[in-house]
């Protein structure tokens, strides 16, 4: 029966004396910025604060120079990753291109897409949306209806996508339409795009989230054309394309340390001689920590070594993002601190902007059931 495979993993020295170098570049980027800031974690979007970590050579690392890339190691860039989500860094102007959107047109882009796109993401300066689900179609990604049909010189689409978090303020979406209809086979058929989010015949409609605040959209096309040098990969490709774009998605730090910042806060509360209480919920907190830590490192080990760790980065995100969501849950309970949006202390702030989030960690980027279907799959069991 197929089995986990979570070798250990050890940094090696230039990963080491690298983040030393990327906690001085943020100790100084970031300066006093609150904590209730830094709680946004990787949901915080600063355009000039990825302009300034692309000018450090840290956006498209593992990127051929020839693109804008700086042929650097998936460890080396796992330590800018821990860095800036530990730091509470504003990283989602640049994060979906640099997770995602690059490494997919790298596999699958033209050439000329390959040198439009990637050398500016590498520098900061454009920032990508996902064009993934929509309102009926969200877990069964296949059943998608927003349909690309071919005209002279492109393709124009009909439909709307629904939850496309930062669209309004994002450059393009790499999007999937359906540009055939296979009757009763709904993985054919489909194509990813690259849209440029300016286009006529886009309107983005903001939805507000239960925090009241605006990062979702429903982006509706009528009649948008895009041109068939947008078109990635191969028409009719799309299935096989976005099942890959996925693993990209699902395989980073970002799926356990989005709470970092509670545990942060707790430890300074309790300051240097906790009650006992205190010191066995943060030793277990730590030790969880530490050990998704070495299986998250686990995967970037084999990501380097040209393995295909799929069945690994699920489980790293289904337990990861059961840790991220409980912290909120236990430091309450610990503490008796309450939640506050808007006013209250920074520790008040910092944790009612993590209670209402922390649902949506086992959502995004594929549900809690969904990634339990997948490593079921993956152990034969299904
Ligand atoms: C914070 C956040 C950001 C997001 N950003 C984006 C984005 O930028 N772009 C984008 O395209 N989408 C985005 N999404 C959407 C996200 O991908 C979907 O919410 C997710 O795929 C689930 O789809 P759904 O909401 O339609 O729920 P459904 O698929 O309807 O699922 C509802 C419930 O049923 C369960 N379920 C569904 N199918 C099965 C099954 N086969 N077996 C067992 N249980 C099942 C699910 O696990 C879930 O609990 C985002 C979501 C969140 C929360």
């Amino acid at each position: 029966m197929p089995t986990f495979n979570f070798d250990l993993c050890e940094l090696p020295s230039e990963a080491q004396s690298l983040r030393a170098e990327v906690r001085e570049f943020l100790r100084e980027a970031l300066g006093g910025a609150s904590s209730s800031k830094r709680a946004l974690s990787w949901g915080g979007f600063d355009r000039e604060f990825s302009r300034r970590l692309g000018a450090r050579g840290w956006i498209g690392m593992m990127w051929p120079k020839k693109y804008g890339g700086h042929e650097r190691t998936a460890l080396e860039r796992y330590v800018v990753l821990e860095e800036c989500l530990a730091a509470g860094a504003p990283v989602s102007a640049h994060w979906v291109a640099d997770r995602q959107s690059g490494p997919l047109l790298l596999r699958f882009g033209t050439e000329e897409q390959r040198q439009r796109f990637l050398p500016r993401i590498a520098k900061g300066e454009l920032a990508f949306a996902i064009g993934m689900s929509e309102p009926d179609s969200g877990s069964d990604l296949a059943s998608i209806r927003t349909r690309a049909e071919h005209v002279e010189g492109g393709y124009r689409v009909n439909g709307t996508k629904i939850w496309t978090s930062n669209a309004h303020i994002s450059d393009y979406a790499i999007s999937l339409f359906r540009t055939k209809v296979v009757p009763d086979k709904k993985h054919e058929g489909l194509s990813q795009f690259l849209v440029d989010l300016k286009s006529p015949g886009i309107r983005i409609r903001p939805i507000i989230d239960l925090a009241g605040g605006h990062h979702f959209n429903e982006v509706h096309f009528e009649n948008a054309f895009v041109p068939d040098d947008m078109l990635v990969g191969k028409e009719g490709e799309g299935w096989r394309q976005v099942s890959t774009e996925l693993a990209f998605e699902r395989s980073g730090p970002e799926r356990y340390l989005s709470s970092i910042r509670l545990i942060m806060e707790l430890i300074r509360e309790a300051g240097r001689e906790p009650g006992e209480r205190a010191a066995v919920v943060i030793g277990r907190l730590t030790a969880h920590l530490i050990t998704l830590r070495q299986m998250s490192l686990s995967v970037a080990g084999m990501l380097q070594a040209g393995q295909n760790p799929n069945l690994e980065a699920a489980v790293v995100k289904d337990v990861g993002t059961g840790f991220e969501q409980e912290i909120p849950e236990t430091v309450h309970a610990l503490l008796g601190v309450e939640p506050r949006l808007g006013s209250g202390s920074q520790f008040e702030r910092t944790l009612g902007y993590l209670v209402q989030h922390a649902p949506s960690f086992s959502l995004r980027g594929g549900t809690r059931e969904v990634l339990r279907g997948i490593i079921a799959r993956g152990l034969g069991l299904r």
